[in-house]
């Protein structure tokens, strides 16, 4: 088995910034692009605030020319998914179900994936109305009413973000109490904008044949009636995962799973990089995760020079 100098797990912002980077220093990077491929901003629609476009460009567009971008440098990237890793011996060890293969380097660009309700409805219509992500969509809601779904400090800092642009926010969350920290609860609550359906759950989103959301239906918890909310947006903040599960064990995470990354993007192994959002539980930028992947692949390129 050949020894390649960089191995790129992930290829959403974060992986195919590192590939550009990386093919650009003649590493030759092989780019494993994971089960979503491009990662999160596949789901999204129009993307405004990517430096550089400023009529804003589709999500799915903007991934495709980073990953033409990464592969005219000579970046290889193939269709699998890392099922496991070793990384207690040098060259690292990566696993998938097409081969395995050796690295002196691996680039983790894995990311994190927002929680999702788990209701059909949500997925055939995330990007027409459902979003995750307030910072990147709210703006398109301008001057509508729209709910917020979680009790934790996302929602409340995505529904108090977001009643900068809708008229009318309605924070949706399936308990009484809420989990969120009491400032970020106290704020919430004594913003105009922000109205409150506890002990609900979003029972279907829906969009009256339109292709866009057009409401949510909501259940009560106690009692299970029925209520139809018309909004034109539902925000899902209930948490996001990080996806680290294949390096339990292995590297250094902190409390909530999120790689732990110090002096740039150093892992707790020497010649293990990580980039994005699955070592940034803060910021979640396109623009940020593509920064810490150049800042990835240049680590690389000067670890493997000493
Ligand atoms: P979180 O604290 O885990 O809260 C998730 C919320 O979503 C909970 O209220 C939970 O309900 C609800 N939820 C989970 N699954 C659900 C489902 N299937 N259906 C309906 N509701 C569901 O997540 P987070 O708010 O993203 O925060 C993550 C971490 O980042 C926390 O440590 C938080 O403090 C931190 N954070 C801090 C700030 C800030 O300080 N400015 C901002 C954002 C995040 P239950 O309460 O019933 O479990």
């Amino acid at each position: 088995m050949s020894v390649r100098e960089v191995v790129i797990i992930g290829s959403g912002p974060a992986g195919l910034t590192a590939a550009l980077y990386a093919a650009r220093a003649n590493l030759q990077p092989l780019v494993i692009e994971g089960l979503e491929s491009g990662g999160q901003l596949m789901m999204t629609t129009l993307v405004e605030n990517f430096p550089g476009y400023r009529d804003g460009i589709m999500g799915p567009e903007l991934m495709g020319e980073m990953r033409a971008q990464a592969e005219r440098f000579g970046a290889e990237i193939i269709q699998s998914q890392v099922s496991a890793v070793d990384l207690s011996a040098k060259p690292f060890l990566l696993k998938t179900p097409d081969g395995e293969y050796r690295s002196k380097t691996i680039i983790i660009a894995t990311g994190a994936s927002a929680k999702l309700l788990g209701i059909p409805s949500e997925r055939t219509l995330m990007g027409h109305g459902v979003s995750t992500c307030a910072t990147c969509d709210g703006y398109f809601f301008r001057g509508q009413e729209i709910a917020v779904v979680g009790g934790g400090d996302s929602a409340m800092e995505e529904a108090i973000f977001l009643t900068k642009f809708a008229s009318k926010v309605t924070l949706v969350h399936r308990r009484d109490t809420l989990r969120a920290s009491k400032i970020m609860q106290d704020k919430a609550r004594a913003n105009p904008k922000i109205s409150w359906m506890l002990n609900n759950v979003v029972h279907e989103v829906k969009d009256d044949g339109k292709g866009e959301v057009t409401g949510i239906v909501l259940q009560n918890v106690a009692t299970s009636a029925l209520t139809k909310l018309p909004v034109s947006g539902v925000f899902i903040a209930i948490g996001h995962t990080p996806n680290t599960s294949i390096f339990k064990g292995q590297l250094e995470m902190n409390e909530n799973g999120y790689l732990v990354t110090r002096g740039g993007t150093r892992t707790s192994v020497a010649g293990v990089f990580a980039c994005g959002d699955v070592q940034d539980e803060v910021y979640r930028q396109a623009v940020t995760a593509a920064g810490s992947g150049c800042m990835a692949a240049l680590d690389a390129e000067r670890y493997l020079e000493h």
